[in-house]
């Protein structure tokens, strides 16, 4: 039976790719963006323009369009990654990440609660470089600390929702092939998007709030 979907930041990358594969397969998108582009407005899909998602008048407006829809699948997609390290120390770009990656996916959630019933499913598009066990590297700080703080607020919603039967993923793309990272990456948008989107099917309450690579392997905090 056709889906309703709704994915934020549908406009390009993984969320456009997301949107291309659930409208194909015939389910009903809800494309959620701060503005439409020629590749989303060809796939037919309906936009909710003009959302932007750490914007408290962007996400009344998507309330507003999806008020008569019960969603079956809510995909947080939308994020932005930055730059910083101790010697390029950028406090704005940190607060902006925390606002995009982490504070607006739960705002998105919590404007949408009454769209959402038993069996709904929200999948959170994490980032592996929020894990601290995996964390090697350093630097990013912003983009490593908002990820980090997306995942544990993930595992406390698929608490939180549990009772009402609301399953919750938590899922790291893969390193992919978008404007994020410049078009470089080891898997296309449409790659990642379908691995995901094959985890959202086989999503339960009794694996909700696990935390998985796109390729299915369960990941450390
Ligand atoms: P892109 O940069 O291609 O796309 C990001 C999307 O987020 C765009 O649609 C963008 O919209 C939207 N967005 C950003 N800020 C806002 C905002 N304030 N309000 C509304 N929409 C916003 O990135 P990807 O497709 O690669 O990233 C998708 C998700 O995957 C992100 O959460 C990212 O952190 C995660 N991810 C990606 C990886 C990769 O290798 N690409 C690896 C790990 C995780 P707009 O066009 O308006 O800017």
């Amino acid at each position: 039976m056709a889906k309703t979907i709704v994915i934020t930041g549908a406009n390009r990358g993984i969320g456009l790719a997301m949107a291309s594969i659930f409208s194909k397969r015939g389910d009903s998108v809800y494309a959620v963006c701060r503005q439409s582009s020629r590749e989303l407005d060809a796939l037919g899909v309906n936009v909710v323009s003009g959302v932007d998602v750490t914007d408290e008048s962007g996400l009344a407006v998507m309330a507003q369009s999806l008020a008569e829809q019960t969603i079956d699948v809510l995909v947080c997609n939308a994020g932005i990654l930055r730059d910083e390290n101790l010697s390029n120390f950028n406090l704005a770009t940190m607060r902006d990440q925390f606002e995009v990656n982490t504070l607006a996916p739960l705002r998105v959630v919590h404007a949408l609660q009454a769209q959402l019933s038993a069996g709904s499913k929200v999948a959170m598009i994490t980032s592996r470089m929020g894990s601290i066990e995996d964390n090697t590297s350093g630097g990013r700080f912003g983009y490593r600390m908002s990820k980090a703080a997306l995942n544990i607020a993930s595992v406390s919603l698929s608490h939180d929702l549990a009772e009402q039967e609301i399953a919750v993923g938590i899922y790291h793309p893969g390193y992919v092939q978008t404007d994020m990272v410049g078009g470089r990456g080891d898997i296309s948008a449409a790659e990642a998007a379908g691995r995901i989107i094959g985890l959202v099917d086989e999503l339960t309450l009794a694996t909700s709030g696990q935390f998985r690579h796109s390729n299915g392997q369960r990941l450390p905090w």
